[in-house]
């Protein structure tokens, strides 16, 4: 073994453990280490959207059903506090082991559920099991309290870290394993406990990885999971027993979110929409440009909250950029996942196809330049899908609809500026503040732009800027609500400080 290659340490992925399935059923909820029917009659569907077919039924949990989660979370909080956290932290290698064992599974049940192609799922699942990782590390430093001896004449002060009980997680649809496990393995291993609301529009996969929480014998309450939307969220929201909640989704519901978290006094983290751009420079390498490029921009098909949405090209380099990102753009293959020599799949729903449409009309009534139209993409095999191909606007100019608002599809705007000055105004004066990246062989320009541009997430010839696990996950403007941010940022979330002032 050659140490060079060593540091593709081989994990246990690959292997399909179980088919995924054409139908899942009516799913299930998870309440106090049970699998219950739901007795509600509101009832919502799954679908795969590359084939417009229902792969679930979805039980809108009954008010009494969220509350008996809660009950059940709560009365659990009370006994795994107690349990040692050398103890609790082996429940996270067990949890480890499965979702490694189990990954390309809910790889494929992700993309069934999702459309994303199957190497990004198996991307997400790197990424979920990243942070069960990154919390099994907390256990053993950042939750180390601190201590000071002899501050005055025979007086020592101690802090001590103390969980606070049970959370509400509430997730978008966009990836469905790895936003729940930004927050789930934190909280729990510091001694909370915790309700979790899938997206309405994925929550299959979770309802899979249910079945890991049980093979893993984590003890009953310490994760329950319910389904639904609105009516879910509003009792996290007013519960007393919910000491906070996480959120991640849109804007719009971000805000409620935090708002109604602060009326009732309850802790948030809410990681909101985005509209991120991508700088090119003159002096940028583009054969290396490019590639990252298009992947920000099509990867996910465009519904990532760090998906790129507007190419700023600055000086000269912008008829090269333009020709070559077309160029690769028109490469890219279009189908079902889980093909794997597919580059793009569809979007999540019909509702979100016909929304971006919208924004391309929109585009196009404004005045932009639509040099390449995804709305005529079509998948032989898979007619009926909710596909669209990569579309390119040029002439876009910053103050136009589509230059400003979250589109959440493949969907890319061309702006063509003379200065970094002038980009980094307009990258400023933008609402969002989740992610900006620039290309460029320049170290000043690169400083410069990591100093003063405005956002929560920089990549510098990176396209998607994603923090890793042990990082906190940025966010600002209206991209983010809130004080700590999500990944390793949550231990000081999940966990309160009490400080102990001894004499003896
Ligand atoms: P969404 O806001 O529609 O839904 C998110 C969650 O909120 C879901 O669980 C949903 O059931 C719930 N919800 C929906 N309407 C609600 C309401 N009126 N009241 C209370 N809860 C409600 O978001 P989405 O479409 O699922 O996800 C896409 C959005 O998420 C995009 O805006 C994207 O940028 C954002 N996102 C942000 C990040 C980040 O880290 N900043 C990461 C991923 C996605």
């Amino acid at each position: 073994r050659d140490i060079l290659t060593t540091h593709h340490f081989e994990l246990p992925m690959g292997r399909v453990l179980e088919e995924v399935k054409e139908n899942y059923g009516r799913l299930k909820l998870y309440i106090n280490g049970e699998l219950v029917d739901s007795k509600t009659d509101t009832i919502g569907k799954a679908y795969n959207p590359a084939k417009d077919e229902v792969i679930a039924e979805v039980p809108f949990s009954a008010k009494d059903e969220v509350r008996e989660a809660i009950q059940s979370a709560q009365e659990a909080f009370e006994k795994w506090r107690e349990v040692p956290i050398t103890t609790r932290i082996q429940y996270l290698f067990a949890l480890k082991n499965k979702l490694e064992e189990y990954s390309e599974t809910i790889a494929r049940i992700v993309v069934q559920n999702h459309g994303k192609t199957i190497q990004e799922a198996r991307g997400d699942m790197r990424r979920t099991i990243e942070n069960v990782e990154a919390a099994i590390s907390v256990a053993y430093t950042l939750y180390k309290g601190e201590h000071l001896d002899q501050v005055s004449q025979d007086i020592d002060e101690t802090v001590v870290r103390e969980p606070l009980g049970v959370f509400g997680i509430i997730t978008p649809f966009n990836f469905p394993t790895m936003v729940p496990f930004w927050y789930l393995p934190f909280a729990i291993v510091l001694g909370n406990t915790v309700v979790i609301k899938p997206s309405e529009i994925t929550p299959v996969p979770m309802d899979f990885i249910i079945k890991i929480f049980d093979e893993v014998k984590l003890p009953r309450g310490v994760v329950n999971v319910v389904h639904g939307a609105k009516d879910v969220v509003d009792e996290f929201l007013t519960n007393k027993l919910i000491q906070g909640v996480t959120f991640v989704g849109s804007t719009r519901v971000g805000k409620y979110i935090y708002e109604n978290a602060g009326k009732s006094g309850k802790k948030a983290i809410v990681q909101a929409g985005a509209k991120n751009f991508v700088v090119v420079m003159p002096d940028a390498d583009l054969n290396k440009t490019i590639p990252s490029v298009i992947s920000a921009f099509f990867g996910n098909a465009g519904q990532r909250c760090l998906a790129a949405a507007n190419l700023v090209a600055v000086g000269n380099i912008y008829d090269d950029v333009k020709r070559k990102f077309m160029e690769a753009s028109k490469q890219l293959k279009i189908g079902y996942g889980l093909d794997e020599s597919v580059d793009m799949g569809p979007v999540v729903t019909k509702d979100a196809k016909k929304r971006i449409i919208g924004y391309i009309e929109k585009g196009i009534e404004e005045g932009a330049k639509l040099l390449l139209d995804g709305r005529e993409a079509k998948v032989l095999d898979y007619p009926n899908g909710y596909f669209l191909g990569p579309t390119i606007f040029d002439e876009v100019t910053p103050e136009m609809t589509i230059a400003r608002e979250e589109i959440f599809g493949p969907v890319a705007s061309i702006i063509h500026l003379r200065s970094l000055d002038e980009a980094i105004d307009i990258i400023n004066k933008s609402n969002y503040g989740n992610a900006s990246s620039i290309f460029t062989t320049s170290g000043y320009y690169a400083r410069k732009f990591r100093r003063e541009v405005n956002a929560g997430n920089i990549g510098i010839n990176i396209g998607v800027a994603a923090p890793m696990a042990f990082f906190p996950f940025g966010g600002r403007k209206e991209s983010f609500f809130g004080v700590l941010h999500g990944q390793i940022d949550s231990v000081d979330f999940f966990t309160d400080k009490k400080v102990v002032i001894t004499r003896w």
